[in-house]
């Protein structure tokens, strides 16, 4: 999520006022931090960085520096009390006036020298100013709403984000169209909560999010749509259905759950108990065959005993996670979880999330090596840099494919039959890749085990 924020703001800078990016601090004009308040120390480290931009400015007075994202949003007039040589502290809701508050700090050329703090929640505006949306070869991430209204006691995002909010069905429809035409063949529809979505047809009537698929799936060029992040109490019916119906909507879903036990999903807020999970994952695969899944878990929960984290384990087991984001617990501060007593001992949280993480990697590689002999449909990326003549694509499953073929199949989807598989363990193991010779392999490659960056929800 904070790196689709910088994306942007990249963008809005780049777009808009001509800057040139650079990782070096020392020849920058404008300085931009963008926070993330995900672990316990996230301020902390701001002001450190800060400190060390300190001195940057001390000796070149004219530099710019801004701190945005989440901690920007908690802490607000707080940094400038504690940082005053900060110009700009924005939240991720107005990134987008960004370049107005760099306008505004200087006057006929002369720095005004009066900082700038924006952290509102401008709801919609902010979809109305936004650049192009980001395009990365012939796939593309648009966003199509904000926010979160659900409070899991865990999680900062309504408290830094605001409440959600939804862009309007024809504004999100003209952009896919829009960037189909500039040659992209998969789009990733984005949000906190995507299946949340309930945009307005210009008529006024409301969209929901199965209907918006269903009309991002008719643009013509889209070959594949996923989205992320959703969450279990909105996947409904209709959006079932949709993944039944749409040969677009890819076959791999990233749907959170956090625990198996309804005792921590309860102590979470999470609104739901696990066998609505259980049950929802049931009908996914059976309207969709094939169709994998991957979640995010938060593992020692305040209170989480061994008896929820088994629970967990069985949901591992039932549902055959293809891959996971998981996390052992760590406060946030001003979020209610903050507050519950947490006497599970450090070293069990990590076995414990060894133990998931182990049993979630055993299932990457199996799945991984059950694609050998199959044929996969993969939207052809760009040449291989490991393969030299090879190109590259990624699959439904989100495996990255090398295989032989023409550079003008780029941008296009293609078959490749899978005759060699390499597991993330061979990987890390820093085993020999194993390939057939090219002459053997006349229309498949590799399957090494990648994913597209996945909009997580663990924060
Ligand atoms: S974890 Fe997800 S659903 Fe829960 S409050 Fe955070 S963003 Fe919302």
């Amino acid at each position: 999520m904070n790196e689709y924020d910088s994306s942007r703001m990249r963008d809005l800078l780049g777009d808009s006022h001509g800057f040139v990016r650079t990782d070096n601090p020392d020849e920058a004009d404008v300085l931009l931090l963008n926070t993330c308040s995900i672990r316990e120390k996230a301020q902390e480290k701001v002001f450190s960085e800060l400190g060390r931009w300190h001195k940057l400015k001390k000796s070149r007075p004219d530099v710019v520096i801004g701190v945005g994202g989440c901690v920007a949003s908690q802490e607000g007039e707080g940094i400038l009390k504690r940082a005053p040589y900060v110009d700009l502290v924005f939240g991720p809701q107005t990134l987008h006036r960004l370049p107005q508050m760099l306008n505004d700090l200087s006057g006929d050329g002369e720095r005004k020298r009066i900082s700038q703090v924006d952290v509102s929640f401008p709801e919609i505006e902010k979809f109305d100013f936004l650049p192009e949306p980001r395009i990365e070869g012939h796939k593309a991430f648009v966003s199509i709403m904000e926010g979160c209204s659900k409070y899991c006691t865990f999680c900062v995002v309504p408290y830094t984000r605001g409440e959600e909010v939804s862009r309007p069905f024809d504004d999100v429809i003209a952009e896919v169209a829009q960037i189909a035409r500039q040659g992209v063949r998969e789009v990733t529809l984005l949000g906190q909560n995507v299946n949340g979505y309930y945009g307005s047809f210009h008529d006024g009537s409301i969209c929901n999010f199965a209907a918006l698929l269903r009309a991002v799936a008719a643009v013509p060029g889209i070959g594949r749509i996923r989205y992320t992040t959703s969450h279990p109490l909105e996947f409904n019916d209709d959006l079932i259905a949709a993944h039944a119906e749409l040969p677009q909507l890819a076959a791999h879903v990233h749907l959170p759950v956090q625990s198996g036990s309804d005792r921590i999903l309860a102590a979470m807020k999470r609104n739901h108990e696990i066998s609505v999970y259980r049950d929802t994952i049931t009908r996914l695969k059976a309207a969709k065959p094939g169709i994998e899944l991957s979640s995010d878990f938060i593992i020692g929960f305040p209170g989480e005993s061994e008896q929820d984290f088994q629970d967990t384990m069985d949901l591992v087991d039932f549902v055959g996670f293809d891959h996971s984001y998981s996390f052992i617990y760590s406060k946030r501060p001003g979020t209610p979880a903050a507050e519950l007593p947490d006497d599970t001992p450090e070293a069990l949280k990590k076995q414990r999330l060894n133990i998931l993480q182990t049993q979630i990697a055993r299932n990457t590689g199996r799945k991984t090596e059950a694609m050998l002999g199959s044929v996969q449909r993969v939207l052809v990326d760009r040449p291989s840099t490991r393969f030299p003549g090879w190109l590259i694509g990624i699959a439904e499953n989100t495996r990255w494919i090398h295989f032989p073929g023409d550079a003008a199949l780029i941008g296009r989807f293609a078959d490749v039959q899978v005759t060699g598989v390499e597991s993330i363990n061979a990987l890390s193991a820093g085993a020999p890749l194993w390939v057939e010779s090219e002459a053997e392999a006349q229309i498949g490659m590799a399957v090494l085990p990648g994913r597209i960056p996945l909009w997580h929800e663990a924060r």
